[in-house]
């Protein structure tokens, strides 16, 4: 029987409903809060709230894309979790970010072999995830497992620890059947972590390919489906980068190309100014993660994309992307 395991249990696809397919609800440090204090999202009351708004605009899971080394806090985010217990789905994350953020000559990455970490993740996805998330000798391992296994990439080039990452992801999914998410910077290389992925034995058909929307090239977008592979566009409201208009033209044209199946759609709002639950404690208004569904979809539906893609884009995508592969 297909499942998608989220933290609190094992779920019928059918239940998963509308998703976002990449977000951040915890973060209690790692290198990007030492980057910069909008990255922490330690809080888990306004993270709370974050998420009720988004099951009342019409949301049911969240894949939460923070892993190993990165501020990941397991105890948090099953508090978070047991707060939110049959109102939404979450997806907790083993694996890692772009290979940047680890330390390349003696990290726990850097000093195994790519087939010894997979074995330590692949026992975050079986048995359960590390309290501690390895961030040291003392293993506490809980029974609430890891649903995605992450890798992540560069700017225009791919390190050679970054393929180490790819491949610890490929050989975990070959290990287990858990589905692959990986962060590319900017959406640069996107084509290049699919073919890497699909050397090193991945199954592309339950592989995310996130941020290629930060590279709002749709020509390059099917050059990347046409791997096999799924993209998420995650990240409307972001002007700054490029305005949803841009997103909606290029959507409606893949959705007539005929790559509905393949897109799926998140805000990755990874910063307390992105979420309406942190900003409201410092006197700041707007709409967080229900965005997705209370503006950016019915822009989606004023420009004509039809419902039935918009639907395989929320719900029907990310439950068969995020199903693990049965053996
Ligand atoms: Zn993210």
């Amino acid at each position: 029987m297909a499942f998608i395991r989220t933290v609190l249990g094992d779920i019928d696809p059918s239940e998963f409903g509308v998703c976002d397919s990449h977000d951040h609800m915890i973060r209690s440090g790692g290198p990007e809060v030492v980057e910069s204090k909008d990255f922490l999202l330690d809080d888990v009351e306004a993270s709370r709230k974050e998420l009720e708004r988004w099951v009342e605009a019409g949301g049911k899971s969240m894949v939460c894309m923070d892993p190993i080394g990165c501020g990941r806090n397991v105890p948090k985010f099953l508090e978070l979790a047991e707060s939110m217990r049959g109102k939404v789905h979450l997806i907790a994350t083993t694996g890692f970010q772009k290979g940047d953020f680890y330390d390349h000559k003696v990290s726990f990455v850097a000093t195994n072999t790519a087939e010894e970490v997979a074995e330590w993740c692949a026992l975050e996805v079986t048995e359960g995830m590390d309290l501690n998330s390895y961030n040291g000798p003392i293993v506490k391992r809980c029974k609430a497992k890891a649903g995605v296994i992450k890798a992540g990439t560069g700017y225009c080039n791919i390190s050679d620890f970054d393929y180490k990452l790819l491949k610890i992801a490929a050989l975990t999914q070959l290990k287990t059947g858990v589905p692959i998410s990986v962060h590319t910077q900017m959406g640069s290389m996107a084509y290049d972590v699919a073919i890497a992925l699909r050397d090193y034995g991945a199954d592309l058909s339950h592989t995310l390919i996130c941020h290629v929307h930060k590279t709002p090239d749709r020509f390059y977008h099917k050059k990347i489906m046409d791997t096999g592979a799924c993209i998420c566009y995650d990240g409307p409201d972001r002007p700054k980068y490029v305005p949803d208009s841009v997103h909606i033209d290029n959507l409606k044209w893949l959705v007539e190309q005929g790559y509905q199946k393949q897109i799926l759609l998140s805000m990755d709002a990874g910063k307390a100014s992105y979420q309406s639950g942190y900003s409201e404690k410092i006197g700041r208004k707007n709409l967080g993660i229900a965005y997705l569904l209370n503006r950016f979809v019915p822009e989606m539906q004023e420009a004509g994309i039809p419902q039935d893609a918009i639907d395989d884009m929320l719900i029907h995508n990310p439950a068969r992307v995020f199903s693990f592969i049965e053996h």
